[in-house]
Order: C-alpha cells, then sequence, then structure tokens
C-alpha cells in the first residue's frame, strides 16, 4: 500500500449512519474462529479499485461503541460485493461506490488492533480526514471563483 502498487479503503460510511459514526448497522457476528459479516456501507473512496478494505462493524450491538470494531478484507471473499458505484458532479479522481456484505466469513486474526478500541480508531481517522477535506474544499471553491 505504501507502494502504491496495492489499493485499499476505509469503510464507515453506511446508508443512515453519516455524521453520526456510532450508529453503524452493520454487524460481524463471532462464530467460532470466524466473524460473519453483513451490511452495506456507502460513499466508500476506491470501494470498487481496492484490493483490501477495512470494514468497520458492530460485534455486539448491545455494548454499544466498545463493540465497534475494524476488519481487514480481501477483494474476492465469497458474499463481498462492490455495489452502487455514484455517479459524482466533481472529484472524479477517485471513485465512490458502496459495499455489500453477505454472510461474509472472515478469521478473527484480521480483526485489527485492540479490542474496544475501535470507535476510537475511526475518531482518530475522521480527524486526519477532516484536513483533508478542508484542503479539497478550499481547492474546488478557489476553482469555481
Ligand atoms: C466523495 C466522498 C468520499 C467519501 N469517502 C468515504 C470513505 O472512503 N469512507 C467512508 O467511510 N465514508 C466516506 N464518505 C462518507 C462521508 O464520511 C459522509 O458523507 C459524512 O460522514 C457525512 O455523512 P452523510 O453524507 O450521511 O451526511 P449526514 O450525516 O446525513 O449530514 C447531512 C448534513 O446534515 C448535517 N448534520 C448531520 N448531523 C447533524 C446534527 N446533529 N446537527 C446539525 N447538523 C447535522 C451535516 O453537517 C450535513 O450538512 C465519503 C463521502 C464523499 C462525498
Amino acid at each position: 500500500m505504501a507502494s502504491g502498487e496495492h489499493i485499499g479503503c476505509w469503510a464507515l460510511t453506511e446508508p443512515g449512519t453519516g455524521s453520526d459514526a456510532s450508529a453503524q448497522k452493520t454487524t460481524a457476528k463471532r462464530v467460532g474462529d470466524h466473524y460473519v459479516l453483513n451490511g452495506t456501507k456507502q460513499f466508500i473512496t476506491n470501494a470498487t479499485d481496492a484490493d483490501t478494505a477495512i470494514i468497520m462493524a458492530m460485534t455486539d450491538k448491545s455494548q454499544g461503541s466498545k463493540a465497534f470494531h475494524p476488519l481487514l478484507w480481501k477483494k474476492g471473499t465469497p458474499g463481498f460485493f462492490v455495489s452502487k458505484v455514484e455517479k459524482k458532479l466533481g472529484m472524479r479522481g477517485s471513485p465512490t461506490a458502496s459495499l455489500t456484505f453477505e454472510d461474509c466469513k472472515n478469521t478473527v486474526e484480521n480483526m485489527l488492533g485492540a479490542e474496544g478500541e475501535g470507535y476510537k480508531q475511526a475518531l482518530m481517522t475522521l480527524g486526519g480526514g477532516r484536513l483533508s477535506i478542508g484542503a479539497l474544499a478550499l481547492g474546488i471553491a478557489q476553482s469555481c471563483v
């Protein structure tokens, strides 16, 4: 990824879960040594081209944000689909699409970071992302003017 030979994507946003990231509906249910993922992510940058995706999911909804976990997924896993590709007004340098998961299985080793820290990780990633969104908005506004 660092060399640019391998593309990744990071998927948090869902239909109905944007600004309020804690309202996640995608679930990763533990079954033995696997997680079984079900749900849909939308507006995901590079979703069509990514070889690897980091997907945020809830392992146990009753535990709230403590059950919020990032999992690493490989494209081509059965039950992993790239769904709607957005036709955008601008920012066409990167594709934006939805990802759908239907009983998609993954081994437990693919959970990233310590248990219970997923929500904190997601908020840190969003914090960094806001700097680039600010720069993008400024550039687009300058071009319009
Ligand atoms: C080009 C593009 C690329 C993206 N890439 C990614 C990606 O790679 N991965 C990913 O996970 N997501 C990605 N996103 C999604 C992005 O993070 C969300 O669009 C963002 O979190 C906002 O969510 P939303 O679109 O559902 O808007 P909403 O949350 O529905 O917000 C709509 C409007 O309501 C306002 N609003 C929301 N809540 C409140 C409130 N409580 N009080 C007052 N006003 C409020 C917002 O400020 C906004 O103006 C991308 C989006 C775009 C457009």
